[in-house]
């Protein structure tokens, strides 16, 4: 039977997809950058502040404007 083949490698292509992801996920984390300019308003990034949260990429202010917004939405 050809079906059994064909689910097999449908389940096998979708596990390797799902490694790839999760590969990709983990090196993003892992190998995150801080921005040095602010994405939000362009503003420099203190290299303090880029130390203190490795991975930021926002200003402070734009920081706090995003979390504050973030906190509203879940409300
Ligand atoms: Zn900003």
């Amino acid at each position: 039977m050809d079906t059994a083949d064909h689910a097999q490698t449908v389940i096998e292509q979708r596990l390797a997809d799902n490694l790839e992801a999760q590969r990709r996920k983990s090196q993003q984390s892992a190998g995150r950058e801080s921005a040095t300019e602010c994405e939000e308003c362009g503003a420099p990034i203190p290299e303090l502040r880029r130390l203190a949260s490795p991975g930021c990429r926002y200003c402070i202010a734009c920081q706090q404007a995003l979390e504050t917004h973030q906190k509203q939405y879940n409300r």
